[in-house]
């Protein structure tokens, strides 16, 4: 008996991965090629799909990750294998902690070579290595299973709690082949992969009765809240309820920061005072001292919206939960809601307002001393005075003491315009995050940077070149970590520990790409050729020279640096 080989078209692994990719409307792929997918980013380019090449996997992964925040929509990293997987893998665990929804796609050695540890080129067993980083970890091994494997990983990045997946794509993977016809009736359609959760109605009730009967209560905005985009509900409820708002550093912008109820400028006072307070999908994490001790002052009942049961009691005990997803708990809140009702002390709104009166003035006076050379606080308000005539422009920021000044300086006006260390307060997001937010928004972006910070991903100039970026990197030249003026107390030829190269030349490197360099050594330069920078869409650095003494250590970190006696000279 002779079988009738097939009429129909076969289709291989690479072009099945590239449709589930195009059927899922993925249609930017964020990586860096090489040895086994080097092909699949070839041909994913050729069907139409965006491939955004970079120069380190971390930063791809960076891009893909901040993608996914901006959109609700996975944002796709592609990576080799081994070195290539882990590099991108530190950006897979920072979107899983930042709950931001990303897959990280590794194209990874042969199964049977890696498990018997018989040394493949970069033979790594990735699929366990990505189980504590991820929200989950899959590998497909049939090319039949690419539609169910795609349809898993895109559900459990976006679901619930969003975060990072990693999906391992073996080499063997890509070259099967198959029924084109059935593999397209292989790829189907995510029903409702993100389902509205509403609240219990008990818990709505619980948490309105603690607002009702509070004197001092206060909202914090979250990161979660920004995620959510449920933007119009948020500032309903803030403005009925007339309760002061604190906005964590990436939910700035949620309601303007002018707003007259933010309490930004009187933070310290309202964590310590507040009775009452809802937490709109932010963690009581180190980034609010764990809801605890001197920060928090007196005794508070604490109201938490998290999408996440186990989020709940994970620092202090919380008075009234509410489970379920932002848009729908601010809204059930919204309408239950009697302001007629609400019990507040009236001098509470007065004494914050007097504070913040207070502590802006001071600030503004601050922002416009001019010494030289420029220290953070001139260099950010004549930057600040051009980016409040641009509220569209999206501001990442990373660095030590360049992240808490400008946190607080550098007003936001609009919803997920600021992007930032986040909740690892880590290092090395910067040129990641602005690519993936210029390439996903099409919008232009600062990315204000402190020179050790721009250092991780400073690479990525070339990337941002290639590309015609809309993006200006301003990096807050101070010569080193935190500062630039530490010595060497043996007398020995090395530099301190925290010292770099002095009077570096940053814009130097954007002119190698054929972008535009700026050197600031005062305000009006600064403004001057940040103005020019966005007036002209180009891809800028501006090196902005910076007092070397200027910073303090760890800026306003110190207490979590160990330190020992002071070193003797
Ligand atoms: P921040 O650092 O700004 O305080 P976090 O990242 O610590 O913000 O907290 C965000 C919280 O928001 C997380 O606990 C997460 O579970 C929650 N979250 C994210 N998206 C949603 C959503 N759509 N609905 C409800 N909660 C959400
Ligand atoms: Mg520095």
């Amino acid at each position: 008996m002779t079988t009738e080989p097939s009429l129909n078209p076969t289709i291989d692994g690479f072009h099945q991965v590239i449709n589930a990719l195009k059927h899922h409307h993925l249609n930017t792929i964020f990586g860096l090629v090489g040895i086994p997918i080097t092909d699949l980013a070839r041909q994913a380019q050729a069907s139409g799909i965006r491939f955004i090449g970079f120069r380190h996997e971390q930063q791809a992964g960076n891009a893909a990750a901040i993608a996914g925040y901006l959109t609700q929509s996975p944002g796709i990293c592609l990576t080799v294998s081994a070195p290539g997987f882990l590099n991108g893998l530190t950006a897979l665990a920072n979107a899983t902690t930042n709950c931001f929804p990303m897959i990280l796609i590794s194209g990874s050695s042969e199964r049977e070579i890696v498990d018997l540890q018989q040394g493949d080129y970069e033979e790594m067993d990735q699929l366990n290595a990505a189980k504590p980083y991820a929200k989950a970890s899959y590998r497909i091994n049939h090319i039949e299973d690419i539609g169910i494997g795609f349809a898993r990983a895109i559900r459990a990045a976006v679901s619930g709690r969003p975060g990072g997946v990693y999906l391992d794509l073996p080499a063997k993977l890509l070259s099967q082949t198959m029924d084109a016809q059935e593999a397209q009736k292989s790829l189907f359609s995510i029903i409702d992969p993100v389902p509205s959760q509403s609240p219990s109605k008990e818990s709505i009730e619980r948490a309105l009765e603690l607002l009702k009967n509070a004197k001092r209560p206060l909202i914090i905005l979250g990161k979660g809240a920004a995620y959510a985009q449920a933007d119009l509900v948020i500032r309903d409820f803030i403005e009925k309820s007339k309760i002061p708002y604190l906005p964590m550093s990436m939910a700035k912008g949620l309601l303007p920061d002018n707003h007259t109820q933010s309490a930004s400028a009187a933070r310290s006072y309202v964590l310590a005072e507040a009775d009452t307070v809802l937490l709109i999908g932010a963690r009581l994490n180190w980034l609010l001292a764990h809801g605890k001790g001197k920060t928090w002052g007196k005794p508070k009942n604490f109201i938490q919206i998290d999408i996440s049961p186990t989020e709940i009691d994970s620092n202090v005990a919380i008075a009234a939960p509410i489970i379920g997803d932002i848009g729908s708990c601010v809204k059930a809140l919204l309408d239950g809601l009697q302001p007629k009702l609400l019990t507040a002390e009236p001098t509470w709104m007065t004494s914050i307002l007097e504070r913040k009166e207070k502590n802006l003035t001071k600030m503004a006076q601050t922002l416009d001393l001019n010494p030289s050379p420029m220290n953070f606080h001139s260099a950010l308000g004549s930057i600040k005075k051009i980016l409040n005539q641009h509220p569209e422009i999206i501001v990442v920021n990373e660095g030590a003491n360049t992240l808490d000044f400008a946190r607080s300086i550098i007003d936001m006006s609009l919803p997920r315009k600021r992007l930032d260390s986040g909740t690892w307060g880590i290092m090395g997001i910067g040129m990641g995050y602005a690519i993936g937010a210029a390439v996903t928004t099409g919008l232009p972006v600062v990315a204000i940077e402190g020179d050790s910070a721009f250092g991780f991903s400073g690479m990525e100039v070339e990337t941002i070149c290639r590309y015609q970026l809309p993006i200006v990197v301003i990096v807050f030249n101070n010569n080193g970590v935190y500062s630039g003026t530490d010595v060497n107390p043996t007398g020995g030829k090395d530099v301190a520990p925290t010292v770099f190269v002095k009077g570096a030349r940053y814009d130097k490197m954007m002119e190698a790409f054929g972008g535009v360099g700026c050197h600031a050594t005062t305000p009006e330069e600064l403004s001057a050729g940040l103005k020019k920078a966005i007036a002209s869409g180009k891809p800028t650095l501006i090196n902005a020279v910076i007092d070397e003494s200027a910073g303090t250590e760890s800026g306003r970190l110190t207490t979590l640096n160990p330190k020992t006696a002071p070193l003797s000279k």
